[in-house]
């Protein structure tokens, strides 16, 4: 999901581990075919992998976003990471969930979503209000968090696109039909510049 905040550059320092070279790695758009391809476990847990988490974040800092999938980097990993942390000076709180699972849900909420890989819409989109994520971390250690909120709702909007599902499936048929011309315009138009 993108943020609200303007990126001033400064959250790409702080709070992450230095040395090693961060690369910027382009996402894809929708309508992109491989945004709709499930990711597959991760079952190897190195250096591979931490240069690509690191990659995802100085990705998803630079957009900026508060939550990036492996599957929008045309991965197909069970891998996505969060930051909810949008407020300036406010510490960075990266967080990192592979082969992640929702095991709880509960409530209603409605959040006016957006998404990386949809540039300029914002949409409305329904969400349980609480969960709870089983999942592994970095090093493949399990981890549990239960949560409400904001980091709620880009949980479940990260782990949807490791389904191959976004947000304008959660759409009702109009809206769904306005997204989907506004963005297949939109890449036509990048394609010819
Ligand atoms: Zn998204």
């Amino acid at each position: 999901m993108p943020s609200a905040r303007k990126n001033n550059g400064s959250k790409v320092l702080s709070g992450l581990p230095l040395g090693g070279h961060r690369l910027i790695r382009p996402i894809l758009f929708y309508p992109d075919k491989r945004l709709r391809n499930p990711g597959k476990e991760v079952e190897e847990f190195n250096a591979e992998l931490h240069q690509l988490i690191d990659d995802m974040a100085e990705t998803m800092y630079s957009a900026p976003g508060v939550g990036l999938a492996a599957p929008q980097l045309g991965l197909s990993m069970r891998l996505f990471i969060v930051d909810v942390a949008t407020e300036e000076n406010e510490p960075s709180d990266l967080r990192v969930f592979i082969n992640p699972e929702i095991i709880e849900a509960e409530g209603d909420t409605t959040f006016n979503e957006g998404c990386l890989s949809f540039p300029g819409i914002r949409e409305e989109v329904d969400r349980a209000e609480r969960i709870k994520v089983r999942a592994l971390d970095r090093d493949g250690k399990p981890f549990e968090l239960e949560v409400d909120g904001l980091l709620a709702i880009v949980i479940q909007h990260e782990n949807d696109h490791l389904d191959g599902k976004l947000m304008i499936d959660h759409l009702s048929v109009l809206r769904r039909r306005l997204v989907h011309r506004a963005m297949t315009k939109r890449v036509a138009v990048d394609a010819a510049q």
